[in-house]
């Protein structure tokens, strides 16, 4: 049965008509033809499209001012992580719905307006689902999910669920004016969470990309209440349900922000990017 066809009609700018006239003028293509490429072309880069608000460069510097809003980036998929104004705790995207989890991993959902500073989205579809045995470590788990990853220069996103025995994590606290990554994270809300079943949101990151995302795997945690979680310092749990999904895509929006702009984004931030993320503090 041949696809049924659909007419299209709708209002687009003179700028952006002058150059569809053009582009088939150059191609020889029908106007219907350029649409529907384009088109397709589109929905489905954004199927496999990473979204990243600002970097990780940025972050460890201290651009902690929000330059988009959770309505603009909910625009770029339903799934992903990050952080609010000021480091205002941890950003956690799952299913369209957006949550800040605060002091002992309480977790709220936030309105529209709250402002993000730094996060990766992605419209999270299963490309690939496994599941894996038990695991006792972060380590683990990290061991686990390089088997199932195919390259180790594709950024991938995971989204893995199950019964969680142990979890060790932490919330990010407001900075105060002038701090750093590493010397706000030094009071942050470190707890444990027990016998949770829920979500682990995260990503795998190639090292290339270190000045721009965070290397390696980095996981948050909401419980199936939506009520929990928290970013992931190490847990225990039993067998875990996991969904990939493979990013061939990455679009960075770099904040247009007075604080950006005067930054210095020159020097190596990798040694302070892991210790804020893996838990270590510069006290111990
Ligand atoms: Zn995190």
């Amino acid at each position: 049965m041949p696809e049924s066809r659909e007419n299209l009609r709708c209002t687009i700018s003179g700028s952006l008509w002058k150059n569809i006239l053009k582009e088939t003028e150059r191609t020889g293509e029908s106007i219907s033809h350029l649409v529907e490429r384009a088109l397709a072309n589109e929905l489905d880069i954004a199927h496999h499209s990473l979204f990243q608000v600002s970097t990780s460069r940025a972050l460890v510097e201290g651009v902690f001012g929000g330059c988009l809003t959770v309505q603009d980036i909910k625009q770029h998929g339903d799934f992903g992580l990050g952080t609010y104004e000021q480091l205002d705790g941890e950003m956690i995207m799952l299913e369209g719905r957006c949550f800040q989890i605060i002091q002992e991993g309480k977790a709220i959902e936030v309105p529209d307006a709250a402002r993000v500073p730094f996060a990766t989205i992605t419209r999270f579809t299963s490309d690939f689902h496994s599941s894996i045995q038990p695991i006792d470590s972060f380590q683990q788990l990290e061991e686990s999910l390089n088997q199932l990853r195919p390259s180790g220069n594709l950024f991938v996103g995971f989204k893995i669920w199950g019964h969680f025995n142990h979890l060790s994590m932490r919330a990010a606290c407001k900075a105060k004016h002038g701090e750093n990554l590493v010397s706000a994270v030094e009071h942050q809300s470190v707890f444990q969470g027990t016998n949770c079943s829920g979500t682990l949101v995260g990503f795998w990151s190639p090292p290339y990309s270190a000045a721009i995302s965070v290397p390696g795997y980095h996981f948050h945690f909401l419980d199936d209440d939506r009520q929990f979680g928290g970013h992931v310092f190490d847990l225990n749990a039993d067998q875990l349900s996991v969904e990939m999904h493979l990013e061939s895509d990455i679009h960075v929006a770099l904040p247009e922000t007075e604080e950006f702009l005067r930054a210095d984004l020159v020097k190596d931030g990798s040694k302070s990017l892991r210790t804020a993320e893996n838990g270590e503090t510069t006290k111990n």
